[in-house]
């Protein structure tokens, strides 16, 4: 099974919108994850239908027993996260800005502080339009989005294998999520789009996939929008040696397919539709699946 990641090294630049398109082209092929777990949204495309949610369980929290608090004040004075709060009542912990380090427990000389599971966000497996996906949500302020990436990632490979393409939808950014994903990823799709932050926020992402695979393939969504800024894209791709394998124009038809919640390959004489398409006869047989 080949696993294929398609990245972004910013927000907003069609990644998901490729990803399901991709996901579309070769029948019973595909294990989907959508790794973009701060906004979850392949599934909006796919029509997933639920058989399975389970709890995500982040980081331990530190909590106070007021019965044993003598109100010394020292876990909140060795705290760096400013997670502990102080009123009329006594002490007591945020879990919001709590990181679990341990410090004040360390420092209580009472021991009056002991640590609690929170759960984080839920898991789910669902059958979709393109085969089982798996997806997340975060509950909102709470972190370990590379953890929640790296348990959606093992719940989707504990499915059956017959699946020949494990393709997941990745966050945007060069973050915690962003390594999560990466990790033991075959081969990685990068979108970009003709911008100066697109060119800058694809150097970086380059420079973070190059350490999990060389094989690595770019395409330019909306590239008609700038075209001088894509011929820049171009010639940066072409000089540092990493494949261009597609340009897919702006197209109205898209955004349909998006307030419809269907892939774009649905509407298959659309432009972006086609050169989606072509985009991906190339890197399907990049990496050896066509
Ligand atoms: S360090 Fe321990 S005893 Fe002191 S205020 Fe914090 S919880 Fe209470
Ligand atoms: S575990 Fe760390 S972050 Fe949390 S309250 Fe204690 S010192 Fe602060």
């Amino acid at each position: 099974m080949i696993r294929l990641a398609v990245v972004s090294g910013k927000g907003g630049t069609g990644k998901t919108v490729i990803t399901s398109a991709l996901s579309q082209m070769l029948p019973n092929y595909y294990l989907l994850a959508d790794c973009d777990v701060d906004a979850a949204n392949l599934g909006l495309l796919l029509a997933p239908k639920r058989i399975h949610r389970e709890p995500f369980h982040g980081m331990n929290t530190a909590v106070i027993d007021p019965d044993l608090c003598t109100l010394c004040g020292k876990c909140s004075e060795f705290c760096r996260f400013r997670a502990v709060d102080h009123n009329k009542e006594g002490f007591s912990i945020s879990n919001i800005r709590c990181e679990g380090c341990g410090v004040c427990a360390f420092v209580c000389p009472e021991g009056a502080i002991s640590f609690t599971s929170r759960i984080a966000g839920e898991i789910f497996l669902s059958d979709s339009t393109a085969g089982p996906l798996v997806d997340a949500m975060l509950v909102p302020g709470a972190g370990n989005s590379g953890l929640l990436v790296h348990e959606v990632k093992k719940i989707a490979l504990a499915q059956d294998r017959k699946w020949n393409i494990f393709l997941v939808d990745g966050p945007p950014g060069i973050g915690c999520p962003l390594i999560s994903t990466l990790t033991g990823v075959d081969a990685v799709l990068i979108v970009t789009e003709p911008s100066i932050s697109g060119l800058h926020d694809l150097k970086r992402v380059v420079k973070v996939v190059m350490n999990y695979t060389t094989q690595i393939s770019i395409v330019i969504n909306r590239y008609d929008i700038d075209e001088p800024m894509t011929e820049l894209i171009s010639e940066w791709c072409s000089d540092k040696g990493f494949p261009l394998i597609g340009k897919i124009p702006f197209d109205p038809w898209i955004i349909d397919s998006v307030r419809n919640c269907r892939p774009i390959t649905r509407f298959d004489t659309a432009p972006g539709a086609q050169a989606i398409q072509e985009m991906a006869d190339v890197l399907y047989r990049s990496v050896g699946v066509k």
